[in-house]
C-alpha cells in the first residue's frame, strides 16, 4: 500500500463511498485522504460539568443521563428534546432531523456520554444534535486525548459519513500505511529541525499532547510553503537563464526633457526611488517583472509613463494596458497632453476604435512610427504586431486574467519588460506567495498637498442629516458618489435597492441631476453615464462597484457606501480611493444597518481609523484570513493551502523561502541527484493541485 493507492483498499470504504469523497471533498487516494487536515480539535479527556458550561464554549464533553424527552413545536420548528442532567444542571438535547431514529434509540437513566457545541435559547442550555455513546467501563481510556474534527458536507453527513466516520478511516489508513515515505531532505530537516513525515501525519491527526501536535503543525506548514516557494523561485531562475532582457543603457533625450521641462509637479520621494529601481532593472541584462503597489492616487502613471520614455530613448517601443476603456482613456489624455511637448506620438487601442483607424495603428505598429499605445484588452489580439515592443505596463493588474498577462509576452520574440501596476495593497507574506517571482516596488507616499480623507461610520437615523450634508456639498460644487452594493447571490434584490435608491436620491434632490451607473448595462451606456459625471453634467452617481477601479473624477469628494457592511475592507478602500483626487476636503461616508457582527464593525472601525492601505490590506488578512480578501486576489492564488495559512504563518513563510532560495543557489534547476527528491516532489505537486501555469 502506499500514497497512491485508492482509498477503495480501506475496509469500509466501498464504492459509494469513494464516489462521495471524490465529489465532495476531492479525494480519491491516500494521499489525498491523509491530507485532509483536522480543523480543529476537542480535548476528549475529561467531562465537564454542566455547572461549568456556557454557550461560549466550543465543543464540550458531558457524561449523565436523559431524564425525559418530548416532542416540541410545530411544523418546520418541530424538534425532540431530551433534557439531560449529570446532577450539577441541565441541558436540553436537540433534534430537528432524524428524529424518528433517534426516538427510539436512547433510554431514560442510562449512563450516556455527550459530545457537542453549548448553545442558550432562552434561559436554557442546549446541544444541538449531539454525538451521544453509551458510556462504558474502558471509554475514558479509549477516548482519552485530542479528539480531531473534520468537516464534512451535508451530504456526506446524510450518508454517514460524518466527522466521526472519517476519523475511523483515516484511523484505519494510518494503520495500514506503515512507513510514510519522508518528501524533504534529511539535511533540511535537520537544519530547521522538522519532524518526520510520518510523526507528522501521524500526530496531525491523533495528538498525544499539544507540544507533538505544533511540532506535526510546523513541519507540515514547512513543507507546504517551502514548496511553493521553490517551485515559484526556480521558474524564475529558469526564465531568467531562458531569456535575456533588453538593455536599456541609456536614458536619453526624452526622458530628461520631459523630466525637466514637462513634469508638471516635482517627483515625490518614493516616485524617484521606484523609478531608480526600475532604470535599474532594466540596464541589467535580465527581463525586468516587477509588481509596482501603490496607494489610489500615490502616483503610478507618471511611474509608468516615464519607465515608457526610457523605452522609447533606447528605440523601442512600450504599451500600456489598462482593464477598462474609461480607465485607457483617461490614461490615454493625461499621458498623451504631457507627451505632447516632446513630439512622441501616442495612440489609442479600444473595443471602440474604428476600423480604418485601427489598421491605420497596426501598420503604424508594424513599422514602429507608433511609440507609445495605450489600451485595453484589444491589445492583445493576434493583429496587434509591434516592431520592436521594449515595455509592457499593465495597471490594475489583479483585473486580468493570468492567460492575458501572459499573451503580452509573445508579443516580441525576446520577452520585453513587464511592470505590474496595482493599488490593491497586498501584505508581504501573500506578496511573497503570489508573485513571489515578481520584484516588488511600494509607492508609499503621496504627493504633498493632499488633504487626508475623512471618513464617518453612520447608521440610518442619521439619514436627514446626511442629506443635509450632501446638499451643502452639492451647493458648493463638489460631487458625489453614492454605491451600492451588488454581488450575485442577489442580485435581482441589489438591483431593485440600486434603482431605489437612485430614485430615493432624485426625489430628495430635485434640482440636481443624478446619473446611475450598473454591471447590466451595456459599456457604452455606462462609459456614456461615466462621461457625463466626468464633464460635471450630473452631480450625483449613484452606483455599483463598477466604479471601483481607477476612474479619476477630482472634482468629486464625497463617498457614500450603503450597506457598508457587505463589502470587504480592501474594497471599501478602494471605493473611497474614488474620491481626495482634488484640493478640496474630501469624505467617505460608511453608511450600515445597526446589528454588526464584531468582525464587521471591526472592518468599519479600521477604515475610519486609517487611510493606510497597507494597514488596511494587514487587517483584512487578520481578519479574514486570505482565501477571502477580495475576490480580486483570490483568483489569484494559483493554488490551495492545506495546512498553511497567510495570515498568522509569516515566519514560517520567510524561512521555509530562505530554505528554498538556499537550495536554488547552488543549483538553480534542481539538477543535482542530491536534489532529485524535491524534484520528484514538485512534479507530483505539478499533478496534483497546483496550477503552476498560472503564475506567471
Ligand atoms: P494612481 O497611483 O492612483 O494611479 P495617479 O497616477 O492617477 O494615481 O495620480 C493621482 C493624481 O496625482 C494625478 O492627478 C497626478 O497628476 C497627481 N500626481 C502624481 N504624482 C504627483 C506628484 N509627485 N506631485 C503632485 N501630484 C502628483
Ligand atoms: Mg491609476
Amino acid at each position: 500500500m502506499n500514497l497512491d493507492t485508492e482509498i477503495t483498499c480501506i475496509q469500509g470504504i466501498g464504492q459509494k463511498r469513494a464516489e462521495l469523497l471524490k465529489k465532495e471533498i476531492g479525494i480519491t487516494t491516500l494521499a489525498d485522504l491523509l491530507s485532509y487536515y483536522p480543523y480543529k480539535y476537542v480535548d476528549r479527556s475529561r467531562f465537564y460539568r454542566v455547572n461549568e458550561i456556557d454557550e461560549t464554549m466550543p465543543y464540550i464533553q458531558l457524561k449523565g443521563q436523559i431524564l425525559s424527552a418530548e416532542y416540541m413545536g410545530e411544523g418546520r420548528a418541530r424538534r425532540y428534546v431530551a433534557h439531560f442532567s449529570d446532577g450539577t444542571g441541565f441541558v436540553d438535547l436537540v433534534w430537528f432531523q432524524g428524529i424518528r431514529y433517534v426516538e427510539g434509540k436512547y433510554r431514560l437513566n442510562t449512563e450516556y456520554v455527550i459530545f457537542g457545541k453549548p448553545n442558550r435559547f432562552g434561559s436554557r442550555l442546549n446541544i444541538a444534535h449531539p454525538e451521544i455513546e453509551p458510556f462504558t467501563e474502558n471509554y475514558t481510556q479509549q477516548s482519552q486525548g485530542f479528539q480531531p474534527l473534520y468537516n464534512t458536507t451535508e451530504k456526506m453527513k446524510s450518508n454517514f459519513l460524518n466527522s466521526n466516520a472519517l476519523r475511523k478511516v483515516i484511523k484505519t489508513a494510518l494503520m495500514f500505511m506503515g512507513n510514510i515515505p519522508e518528501t524533504l531532505p534529511a539535511n533540511l530537516m535537520q537544519r530547521y529541525s522538522l519532524c518526520a513525515r510520518g510523526t507528522a501525519l501521524q500526530q496531525i491527526h491523533f495528538p498525544q499532547n499539544n507540544d507533538l501536535l505544533n511540532k506535526a503543525r510546523y513541519r507540515l506548514k514547512f513543507e507546504e510553503l517551502f514548496y511553493v516557494q521553490l517551485s515559484i523561485l526556480r521558474q524564475t531562475k529558469y526564465r531568467e537563464q531562458r531569456y535575456r532582457g533588453f538593455v536599456f543603457g541609456r536614458v536619453g533625450a526624452l526622458f530628461n526633457d520631459f523630466y525637466t521641462h514637462c513634469l508638471p509637479f516635482s517627483l515625490t520621494n518614493a516616485q524617484k526611488r521606484v523609478l531608480r529601481e526600475i532604470r535599474t532593472d532594466m540596464n541589467s541584462g535580465r527581463q525586468m517583472n516587477r509588481l509596482l503597489q501603490g496607494d489610489v492616487g500615490s502616483g503610478k502613471t507618471i511611474v509608468a509613463l516615464m519607465s515608457a520614455l526610457i523605452a522609447l530613448d533606447n528605440h523601442f517601443q512600450a504599451c500600456v494596458m489598462a482593464p477598462t476603456e474609461i480607465l485607457a482613456n483617461q490614461h490615454f489624455e493625461t499621458i498623451n497632453a504631457l507627451l505632447q511637448p516632446l513630439g512622441v506620438h501616442v495612440a489609442l487601442l479600444t473595443g471602440s476604435t474604428k476600423k480604418t483607424a485601427r489598421q491605420q495603428l497596426h501598420e503604424q505598429l508594424r513599422n514602429g512610427t507608433l511609440q507609445l499605445l495605450i489600451g485595453t484588452h484589444a491589445l492583445l489580439e493576434d493583429e496587434v504586431e509591434f516592431h520592436n515592443l521594449g515595455l509592457v505596463v499593465i495597471d490594475e493588474q489583479h483585473r486580468f486574467g493570468v492567460a492575458q498577462r501572459a499573451k503580452l509576452w509573445t508579443k516580441n520574440v525576446q520577452p520585453p519588460h513587464i511592470l505590474v501596476m496595482t493599488a490593491t495593497p497586498i501584505p508581504r507574506t501573500l506578496a511573497m506567495t503570489l508573485y513571489g517571482d515578481l520584484d516588488v516596488s511600494v509607492l508609499d507616499e503621496l504627493p504633498p498637498g493632499r488633504k487626508p480623507i475623512q471618513t464617518f461610520h453612520y447608521f440610518d437615523n442619521k439619514r436627514e442629516a446626511l442629506n443635509g450634508f450632501l446638499l451643502k456639498q452639492i451647493e458648493k460644487g463638489r460631487q458625489i458618489y453614492i454605491v451600492y452594493p451588488l454581488i450575485q447571490e442577489s442580485e435581482k434584490m441589489d438591483l431593485k435597492n440600486l434603482e431605489d435608491g437612485f430614485l430615493y436620491i432624485k426625489e430628495r434632490f430635485p434640482s440636481y441631476k443624478v446619473s446611475m451607473v450598473h454591471g447590466k448595462m451595456k459599456a457604452s451606456e455606462k462609459d456614456a453615464e461615466m462621461q457625463r459625471f466626468l464633464a460635471g453634467e450630473t452631480q450625483i452617481m449613484v452606483a455599483t462597484t463598477v466604479i471601483e477601479v481607477g476612474v479619476n473624477v477630482p472634482n468629486a469628494s464625497v463617498m457614500v457606501i450603503e450597506n457598508a457592511e457587505r463589502f470587504g475592507l480592501s474594497q471599501l478602500h478602494q471605493l473611497r480611493g474614488r474620491v481626495g483626487r482634488g484640493a478640496e476636503q474630501s469624505y467617505c461616508i460608511l453608511m450600515s444597518k445597526f446589528e454588526l457582527s464584531k468582525e464587521t464593525r471591526q472592518r468599519l472601525d479600521t477604515m475610519v481609523r486609517t487611510n493606510d492601505g497597507f494597514e488596511i490590506a494587514e487587517a483584512d488578512l487578520q481578519l479574514r484570513g486570505p482565501g477571502d480578501i477580495d475576490g480580486t486576489l483570490q483568483s489569484g492564488l494559483p493554488f490551495d493551502l492545506k495546512i498553511a495559512d497567510l495570515a498568522r504563518d509569516g515566519q514560517v513563510l520567510q524561512l521555509a523561502r530562505e530554505a528554498a532560495l538556499d537550495i536554488l543557489k547552488d543549483d538553480p534547476l534542481l539538477q543535482n541527484d542530491s536534489n532529485a527528491l524535491l524534484l520528484k516532489q514538485l512534479d507530483c505537486m505539478q499533478r496534483n493541485n497546483i496550477n503552476w501555469s498560472s503564475i506567471s
